[in-house]
């Protein structure tokens, strides 16, 4: 990988379900068994109820802007060209929050508690990422 390109997150054994499902442009996360609740990142066993019989399960896609930062500095090579961007997380319907970028729209356009749904961005053959947008 050249220094100029964005890093690529990698799909290991326990977070391919999500990323087969982003490749299908479909928001896949882990989901309890037990007590329903919706889970991210990839966990061993569910964060309410501590149940370790987790599957994967197509999510809403839709949320609102929890909060968000704008990032002004170069931390790698890769990124030059794109500051300004945002880092966001979001609040999606199901309850829990995620880390992602608001793209769609400009950075002075964010703001608290704006409806967002998903959108993919495939970054590779391989690699395709969530990322969200105004909603519709
Ligand atoms: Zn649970």
């Amino acid at each position: 990988m050249a220094e100029s390109e964005v890093p690529l997150p990698v799909p290991d054994e326990r977070s391919k379900p999500f990323f087969e499902g982003a490749k299908r442009h479909e928001l896949v996360l882990q989901k309890c068994k037990s007590c329903g609740a919706v889970l991210w990142p990839v966990k061993f066993r569910c964060d309410s109820c501590l149940n370790t019989e987790l599957e994967w399960a197509k999510v809403s896609g839709k949320g609102k802007l929890y909060t968000f930062a704008i990032m002004h500095q170069v931390f790698h090579p890769g990124f030059a060209d794109k500051v300004p961007y945002n880092i966001a997380v979001v609040e999606l319907d199901e309850g829990l929050r995620v880390t992602t970028n608001v793209v769609g729209c400009s950075n002075s356009e964010l703001r608290a508690d704006m409806p967002l749904e998903v959108t993919f961005e495939d970054l590779s053959e391989k690699v395709t990422i969530p990322k969200f947008k105004p909603a519709e």
